[in-house]
C-alpha cells in the first residue's frame, strides 16, 4: 500500500510555480573564459590548467567547469574525493587530479575505479596507491610550504621509484610577494627534484606564481583564484576581469524619521528623514558583518549599508537612487581587490563564503 505522504505539498510541487529567488549570483562566463585564456598565455612556454576545488571557489562547478573546458582547459584539480563525482559530470576522469591524495585503501580503490589521478603526498600514500594496484598518479613534493607533500629527500625512496608519475608538482608559499627570497629557494629545490624524479610533466605555479614569469612556468600552471577574478600579482592586473556579481532584491522600503534607529543594537541612527531599503541578503549568504560601513550600488551610485548586517537582510540608504522600489535589484560591489580592502577578507574568502541561497 502506498503510504500517504505527510508532506502533501511535495506531491503537488511539480504543478506549483516556485517563487523567484530574491538574491542571485551572476557569473560572467565570458570573463571566466577570457581569464583562463589570458592565464594560459601567461603560462607559456607551458599551459594553464584550472583549480576547481570548493565548487569552483564557490561559484558553482556546474556553471563554471563547462566554460573552462570549452575555453580549452584540460587539467583540473579538486581537493577532496567528494568533489570528484560532480566534476566527472563534465570532464573525462583522465583530466582530473585529487590534491589531498588517498587517506585510505578505499580512497585509492575509488581513484582506480573512476580513473582520476590521486596526488601522492607522502610515502604512506605512495604505498597505499601501490597496494591498490597503482597506475598513473601525480606527486606533490613540499619545497618549503610545509603543508602536503613529500620532502625532497624522501623522493629517493623505493616507494616513489615504483610510482608512475604523470605530473610532478610543488606549491609556492609566497608567490604573491614577488620580492620574497622564498620563491627562488623553492624554484631551486623544485628544479633539483624535477631533474631527479621521472615524470611526464612538471607544475609549480598557481595564480600568483604565473605572475612570477617563465622560470616558474614548467609544463603546467594550476591557477584557481585568478580564473574567478582575483588578481594575485601585479603582472596579472590588466589580464583578469571580475567574474562573480552578487545581487539582491529590495524586499521592503521604509521611511525613517529623524532619531529612529536601524537593526540590531540600534547601531545606526537617522539624523534626518530618510528612505531606506531592506535588502534580501545577509551573513548566511556570505556577506559577513565586516561589510558594515560599506555600500551596495545601483548603476555606479553607492548605497551605504546602515547598521549591522543580519543573517538574512541588510538595510541600505536609498538617497542616491530614489527610483528604486521593492522588487528592484542592487549589486554588492565584488571586484575582489576593492572588496578585500573594504572588508579585510581575502579574495579567496570572499568567493568561497558565498552561500547556497543564490538563485
Ligand atoms: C588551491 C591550489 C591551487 C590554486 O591556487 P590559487 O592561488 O587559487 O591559484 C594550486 N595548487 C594547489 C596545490 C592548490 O591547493
Amino acid at each position: 500500500m502506498r503510504r500517504r505522504s505527510r508532506h502533501r505539498f511535495h506531491d503537488d510541487a511539480a504543478m506549483i510555480e516556485v517563487p523567484r529567488p530574491t538574491l542571485r549570483l551572476r557569473v560572467d562566463a565570458v570573463a571566466l573564459s577570457d581569464n583562463w585564456r589570458a592565464l594560459d598565455r601567461l603560462s607559456r612556454p607551458g599551459r594553464a590548467g584550472a583549480a576547481i576545488k570548493a565548487d569552483c571557489y564557490g561559484l558553482g562547478i556546474d556553471r563554471c567547469l563547462p566554460v573552462l573546458h570549452d575555453a580549452g582547459a584540460r587539467d583540473f584539480f579538486v581537493a577532496h574525493w567528494q568533489e570528484v563525482g560532480p566534476a566527472l559530470r563534465h570532464i573525462p576522469a583522465a583530466q582530473l587530479s585529487v590534491l589531498h591524495g588517498p587517506l585510505s585503501a578505499r580512497d585509492a580503490a575509488y581513484a582506480r575505479a573512476t580513473g582520476v589521478r590521486p596526488v601522492i603526498n607522502s610515502l604512506h600514500q605512495a604505498r597505499l596507491w601501490a597496494e591498490a594496484g597503482g597506475g598513473a598518479c601525480d606527486l606533490m613534493v613540499d619545497t618549503g610550504i610545509n603543508r602536503l607533500g613529500l620532502r625532497p629527500r624522501e623522493t629517493g625512496d623505493p616507494a616513489v621509484a615504483a610510482l608512475t608519475v604523470h605530473t610532478l608538482m610543488s606549491h609556492l608559499a609566497c608567490a604573491d610577494e614577488p620580492d620574497s627570497a622564498m620563491n627562488a629557494a623553492q624554484l631551486a629545490a623544485f628544479r633539483e627534484v624535477v631533474a631527479r624524479v621521472p615524470h611526464r610533466e612538471a607544475s609549480l605555479a598557481s595564480s600568483a606564481g604565473i605572475g612570477l614569469g617563465a622560470d616558474y612556468a614548467f609544463d603546467l600552471a594550476r591557477p584557481g583564484l585568478a580564473l574567478y577574478g582575483g588578481v594575485q600579482h601585479p603582472a596579472l592586473a590588466g589580464a583578469i576581469s571580475q567574474v562573480a556579481f552578487p545581487e539582491a532584491a529590495i524586499v521592503q522600503v521604509r521611511e525613517l524619521e529623524p532619531g529612529e534607529t536601524v537593526g540590531y543594537n540600534a547601531a545606526f541612527t537617522a539624523r534626518a528623514a530618510m528612505r531606506v531599503g531592506v535588502v534580501s541578503i545577509g551573513y548566511a549568504d556570505g556577506v559577513l558583518r565586516c561589510w558594515a560601513g560599506g555600500a551596495f550600488a545601483s548603476q555606479g551610485r553607492p548605497l551605504p549599508i546602515l547598521g549591522k548586517v543580519s543573517m538574512d537582510m541588510i538595510v541600505i540608504d536609498l538617497a542616491a537612487a530614489p527610483e528604486l522600489d521593492e522588487g528592484d535589484w542592487v549589486e554588492l560591489p565584488y571586484a575582489l581587490a576593492e572588496a578585500s580592502r573594504e572588508t579585510g577578507l581575502s579574495g579567496y574568502e570572499l568567493l568561497t563564503l558565498l552561500g547556497r541561497r543564490f538563485g
